[in-house]
């Protein structure tokens, strides 16, 4: 990267209403997958009435706050997620043109960053990581990185490789204690992100998610038999990997390797 970074304004708004219009696509991502609906039909109804949204009702966050987040017909609540994922989804497109630039490299990451937000509150409500999203995500991640130049193609194989059969020890070892679908997320996160950007959120992964479950334990919300579902922090590892995984390496080296 050459110079400080300079948004463009046209860029920004650009990527911007992208966020909003795919955070909403992932609503229904998110919605349908564990019911294993279809994606593409019918339109989105209220699950109070059965009312088919108009269109001037389903404008991402715009139609929440104009509706005060409830059903225009039968007035039941709609679900904070909507608008929280609309705005997440965003505000992470925004990091990433912000970290990345206007670059080739922006595809893949707008693409592993839009399944993360879908891997993650699906694991959050549902306790489980979908195939349908993991599977076709290591090919997509592997096919982006080989059309972009981003990751070497064969550093992204290694990647998946590796962070699968990393989870696939802790699975065997553990006796369960490590699902499937952790595997298969850990080694999406390899085609997208190469082996080394991996080793990087596996660790960030294992930090958080250790310091959350030591201090979920100690404050006795769960006991230690209750599962705590680890997609998230590998989400969130896989993401800051993403966005700031080259500096760390980066500063790691200079700190411990000089
Ligand atoms: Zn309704």
């Amino acid at each position: 990267m050459s110079g400080p970074f300079v948004s463009s304004p046209l860029v920004t708004i650009a990527i911007t209403a992208f966020g909003l219009v795919v955070g909403s696509f992932l609503n229904v991502v998110v919605a349908r997958v564990p019911e294993h609906r279809s994606l593409w039909g019918p339109r989105s109804a209220c699950p109070g009435c059965g009312t088919t949204i108009a269109w001037h009702d389903n404008i991402p966050i715009l139609s929440f706050a104009a509706l005060r987040g409830r059903c225009r017909t039968c007035s039941m609540k709609i679900s904070w997620r909507y608008p929280l994922i609309e705005a997440f989804t965003t505000g992470l497109f925004l990091l990433a043109y912000a970290m990345l630039g206007f670059s080739s490299a922006l595809v893949p990451a707008l693409l592993l960053l839009a399944l993360l937000v879908a891997v993650t509150f699906i694991d959050l409500e549902h306790q489980i990581i979908p195939d349908v999203i993991t599977l076709p995500g290591i090919v997509t991640g592997v096919l982006a990185n080989l059309a972009t130049g981003g990751v070497p193609w064969l550093e992204a194989v290694i990647g998946a490789a590796l962070a699968g059969g990393l989870f696939f020890v802790i699975i065997i070892a553990s006796g369960g204690g490590m699902g499937g679908g952790d595997m298969k997320l850990g080694a999406m996160l390899g085609a997208f992100l190469g082996w080394q950007l991996t080793l990087v959120a596996l660790f960030l992964a294992v930090v958080a998610g250790g310091g959350a479950a030591v201090g979920i334990l100690a404050a006795g919300r769960k006991g230690r038999k209750d599962p705590i579902p680890f997609g998230p922090f590998l989400a969130v590892g896989g993401a800051v990997a993403l966005l700031w995984g080259r500096r760390l390496l980066t500063w790691y080296f200079d700190v411990f390797a000089s």
